[in-house]
């Protein structure tokens, strides 16, 4: 058995995480090469043990894609403790392609949040509470998906990626850390 190429993430300062992200037409959702970026993205999050979700710009390219760890759906996953070593965890990763938020509550709260393109910053950043999300999945299916907690946060750090936004940019309290929470 081969091991896959490790994927490098793109790190704070390389112009593709400033970039608006380009949509995707149906003909693009189905081509080759935007199905190896969805690999690659998936093989990329994987390989980070604290990440929870990540972009296509921080693997470089600039399509509106994001994907969800499959970790936080496991029942074992809780924030800052994760899968056991070695083992998968029980629900696939999830596609969001085009994603359009369409619902974000009024409350918000001060959240705790770091990056795999901002290694090793961490920061507070004021997100909704709640959030509801529209988008395609890897057949060119439209979904549409509430979340309240780790769900709604991710959404909506995602979708800044795809719009050029880095959580440090809204930011509080950002400071070098190791710290026992997942990352974006
Ligand atoms: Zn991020």
């Amino acid at each position: 058995m081969t091991r896959p190429a490790r994927i490098p993430i793109v790190q704070n300062g390389d112009p593709v995480l400033r970039a608006i992200a380009k949509e995707l037409s149906p003909t693009e959702i189905a081509s080759a090469k935007v199905k190896k970026v969805i690999r690659d993205m998936k093989t990329a999050l994987k390989a980070q043990a604290d990440g929870v979700a990540i972009a296509a710009p921080q693997i470089g390219a600039s399509m509106r894609i994001f994907v969800v760890s499959g970790r936080i759906f496991d029942s074992r996953f809780h924030r800052g403790v994760g899968i056991p070593e070695g083992e998968e965890p029980t629900h696939d990763d999830v596609v969001f392609i085009n994603p359009v938020i369409t619902k974000l509550s009024k409350t918000k709260k001060w959240m705790h949040e770091g990056c795999l393109s901002v290694r090793p910053l961490w920061g507070e950043v004021q997100r909704s509470t709640n959030a509801t999300i529209t988008a395609l999945d890897e057949t060119g299916q439209s979904f549409t998906r509430g979340a309240g907690g780790l769900l709604a946060h991710i959404f909506q750090h995602e979708t800044d990626h795809l719009n050029g936004i880095l959580f440090i940019d809204n930011a509080r309290n950002v400071a070098p850390g190791q710290v026992p929470e997942d990352i974006e």
